[in-house]
């Protein structure tokens, strides 16, 4: 029986949002098979809510907006990330404002919330979009592209001309535990000298040296060490795995994507669902196997039996 999967319980946290500096309160709730991914603000009349498709796309400057009429939610890719990580297919993430708290900005209090929850199959079918011809989309100078691959496997590479950042580019195929030991703690970043732009452009009113790395000319602005050397290409590859979870469906290929961001992510979500010649649905096998990744304290890689979500 291939399944879907949503939590066990109900699973709360509260903090600030990154960008607009507002306290919030958010709760993953279990929901029923085929709902997928879904929003629900409870600080507005009537409770709206929004379902993560790629639509239901907003604004992309700085994170990842869902927007639906006049109601939206900023830098939901954080969330969404370690959502569709743990192979989880449907969700209800309520929210008592605009944006879901930034917590220490990378996906790793996420992902201890909802396997603290624990994860429960479902009856229905989880269908993947196995890729069987490549795909390519640009924007200025930055470039994604997917060609088949049994797996999900993600090459990135930056950028930057800050020298403490430089050229970085990761490979990894991207499993349960490999994004909860190699990509989760990874946390957002900016340069030191773009925070006065940041400011003024009203963005970033929650950032602080709690929840971001900030990078001077010459050194790290935080006391902590960086979590990982390459910590900046690891936190792109975090995102990315949240915008495509816009694709509605877990994806089978290679991807590859050069000085990335958020809109080069969800450029080529709709660039692939407009071209369904170049991939197939396949039925998710192994599925059953996201169930083992419960409880929480056997998050210690000899304690955690989870096989690859994608892999055959
Ligand atoms: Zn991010």
């Amino acid at each position: 029986m291939h399944t879907q999967h949503t939590i066990k319980t109900q699973v709360s946290c509260s903090g600030i949002g990154l960008h607009t500096g507002n306290p919030v309160n958010m709760t993953f709730h279990p929901a029923s098979p085929q709902s997928g991914i879904v929003f629900k603000r409870i600080d507005i009349d009537g409770y709206p809510t929004i379902k993560v498709s790629p639509e239901h796309i907003g604004d992309l400057s700085y994170a990842t907006t869902i927007q639906q009429g006049d109601i939206s939610i900023k830098t939901i890719e954080h969330v969404l990330s370690a959502v569709s990580a743990l192979g989880i297919t449907n969700l209800l993430i309520e929210l008592d404002s605009n944006e879901p708290p930034i917590l220490d900005g990378s996906a790793a209090c996420f992902v201890d919330m909802l396997l603290d929850a624990g994860l429960t199959s479902q009856r229905g079918q989880t269908r993947v979009m196995q890729v069987r011809q490549s795909l390519e989309v640009r924007h200025k100078d930055s470039i994604m592209s997917v060609e088949p691959f049994d797996g999900l496997k993600i090459t990135y590479t930056i950028d930057f001309p800050n020298p403490l950042i430089g050229t970085q580019t990761k490979t990894m195929r991207v499993t349960p535990l490999a994004y909860m030991s190699d990509l989760a703690h990874a946390r957002t970043f900016c340069m030191y000298e773009e925070i006065e732009y940041l400011w003024k452009m009203g963005l970033s009113k929650g950032g602080s040296l709690d929840n971001a790395v900030v990078f001077g000319r010459d050194r790290v602005m935080n006391d902590a060490p960086l979590r990982y050397a390459d910590e900046p290409v690891r936190h792109k590859m975090l995102d990315l795995i949240g915008d495509l979870t816009f694709l509605g469906h877990p994806i089978c290929g290679h991807i590859k994507v050069y000085k990335g961001g958020h809109l080069l992510h969800t450029k080529f979500v709709k660039e692939l669902l407009a071209h369904p010649e170049t991939w197939r649905y396949v039925v998710e096998r192994d599925i059953d196997e996201h169930l083992t990744i419960t409880p929480r304290n056997a998050s210690n890689e000899a304690g955690l039996l989870v096989q690859p979500a994608f892999a055959s």
